[in-house]
């Protein structure tokens, strides 16, 4: 059986709660005969509002990040435990918001991927290269990388719940989309990397999405490529205009 796609919707730092239920109560009516799967990951504030309103739907509730203890003297931190108390079903990690703006290396990218397996959430890997990287040939190196460390320890049982995100970082928020092609090339290397840690198997049912300035007139043609199975989107995300012919799309 094939790999279903799987379309996710990350609003940042965007939206009070008044905004957040207003979105996500209207996905919820647009996307209910949806074929595909769905996530939507509001900021922290956001999350008791809209877990409320996605209970029990097609739309999966998604946090944006975690800590990398469980609990304990972590000023300004959310662990997953009270993730877990709010509904959160799967974390967004190694986003490279995270990664470059807040310093995340792989090291605490792993530690809080092991944390968030442990506590039975899906866990979303993001993964991607800097511009100079991809100018420098290291496109492959890079993702490597980020990949043998991100999942370092994980073990082949909790594979089924880790999606790979590749994000080309030149591609965020900029308007730029890496081709279909480019983006599969990157893609299909993605699954070797995974058959090489974990069997072909695994490498073959592993969801890896494509995030990078997702539109509704781009997405159709990137989802068609081989080994992209989804999307995960930032600014289109945020309006219904744009997240549900995205999330449409056939
Ligand atoms: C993202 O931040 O994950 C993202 C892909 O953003 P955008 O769609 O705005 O490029």
């Amino acid at each position: 059986m094939g790999r279903p796609y799987y379309i996710a919707g990350n609003w940042k730092m965007h939206k009070t709660r008044a905004e957040a239920a207003e979105l996500a109560q209207a996905l919820v009516n647009e996307l209910k005969d949806g074929k595909h799967e769905y996530l939507i990951a509001p900021s922290f504030s956001c999350l008791e509002t809209v877990s409320a309103i996605v209970e029990n739907t097609n739309i999966r509730l998604g946090a944006q990040n975690c800590a990398c203890e469980e609990q304990g003297a972590h000023t300004g931190e959310v662990s997953v435990l009270q993730l877990k108390d709010l509904g959160v079903q799967s974390i967004i990690l190694g986003h490279s918001e995270r990664r470059h703006s807040y310093k995340e290396d792989d090291a605490l990218i792993n530690k809080k991927v092991k944390l968030a397996l442990k506590h039975r959430f899906e866990v979303i890997l993001c993964i991607g290269e800097l511009l100079e990287e991809r100018e420098a040939g290291r496109v492959e190196e890079v993702c490597e990388t980020q990949i043998v460390r991100g999942l370092e320890g994980v073990d082949a049982s909790d594979l089924s719940s880790v999606v790979i995100a590749y994000e080309p970082v030149w591609a965020i928020g900029t308007g730029k989309t890496a081709t279909p092609e480019d983006a599969e090339a990157v893609h299909a290397f993605v699954r070797k990397v995974i058959a090489r840690l974990y069997g072909e198997a695994a490498a073959e049912k592993i969801i890896i999405q494509y995030g990078g300035s997702v539109k509704p007139d781009n997405a159709a043609q990137l989802m068609a490529m081989k080994n992209i199975d989804g999307a995960l989107v930032g600014g289109a995300s945020l309006k219904t205009d744009t997240f549900v012919p995205i999330a449409k799309f056939s």
